[in-house]
């Protein structure tokens, strides 16, 4: 059975002060609350990751990740987070690939590729990012383009480095715009990345991997959108800034 999971990216948003007050939120409104989310993943800026992890290590499920990771290990790259810096500050996962990063830092397939090598030879899994612009998707080729997003970034991966990816479909349309993409586009794509994945890795790999929505979901969209058969959860932006709809949304299953 695949995990379910909910995860909050919260870009590059919170002063210290705010970043702590919403990690102890989220902290006493977890450890009081039944739910059947399997993995709660917190993503704050990287400044942040060594006090999230610490302050939630106690907390069932949670898990934090990075935003991003260099493509190597260390050296001289002024400004850069290493998946080893990333490691020893007690995150499980990195994202890779979000649409902004793709948009604002020039990140091809090739360079995420890449970075998923060295994440995952490093032993921290990886929130693959895909995802298609309003363009791409008016000219109905949004299927073809994020099934070559996967190919060029993930599918050289063996079927046993592949069990430590879990995939985000994030619309570029839907990030951040307040328009969420209904629960039968989101089932559509999550579909056919699972149908892509069973081809190359075979059905027991596909079924056992966890496919995220993301894009404008929130508290009163989550719940249509996970009961969607091939939607595992999601990757939250604007609404895991805030603790009270961030767990709301966890409760969604
Ligand atoms: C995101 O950036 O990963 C995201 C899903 O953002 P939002 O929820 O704000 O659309």
């Amino acid at each position: 059975m695949r995990k379910k999971i909910v995860a909050g990216n919260w870009k590059m948003n919170k002063t210290y002060e705010e970043a702590i007050q919403l990690i102890n939120d989220l902290n006493a409104g977890l450890n009081n609350l039944s739910h059947s989310t399997d993995e709660i993943i917190i993503c704050p800026p990287a400044l942040y990751l060594h006090e999230a992890a610490t302050l939630t290590r106690d907390t069932a499920k949670v898990f934090t990740a990075s935003q991003n990771c260099h493509t190597n290990e260390s050296g001289a790259y002024t400004g850069e987070i290493s998946v080893k810096m990333i490691k020893s500050v007690g995150a499980t996962y990195s994202i890779l690939g979000h649409s902004e990063r793709r948009m604002y830092n020039h990140e091809s397939d090739e360079m995420l590729r890449d970075k998923v090598n060295i994440a995952l030879a490093n032993n921290l899994k990886v929130i693959f990012c895909c995802g298609e612009s309003l363009e791409i998707r008016s000219k109905n080729e949004y299927i073809n383009f994020v099934k070559s997003q996967l190919e060029n970034s993930l599918f050289h991966l063996s079927k046993e480095q592949f069990s430590s990816i879990v995939i985000a479909y994030e619309p570029i349309w839907a990030i951040g715009t307040g328009v969420t993409a209904s629960k039968e586009q989101a089932q559509e794509m999550h579909y056919e990345i699972r149908y892509f994945i069973a081809a190359k890795y075979g059905s027991e790999v596909a079924e056992a991997t966890s496919i995220l929505y993301g894009g404008s979901c929130n508290p009163k969209n989550a719940k249509e959108l996970f009961e969607q058969a091939d939607v595992d959860g999601g990757l939250i932006g604007g609404a895991s800034l805030v603790a009270a709809d961030f767990i709301s949304i966890i409760q969604s299953f």
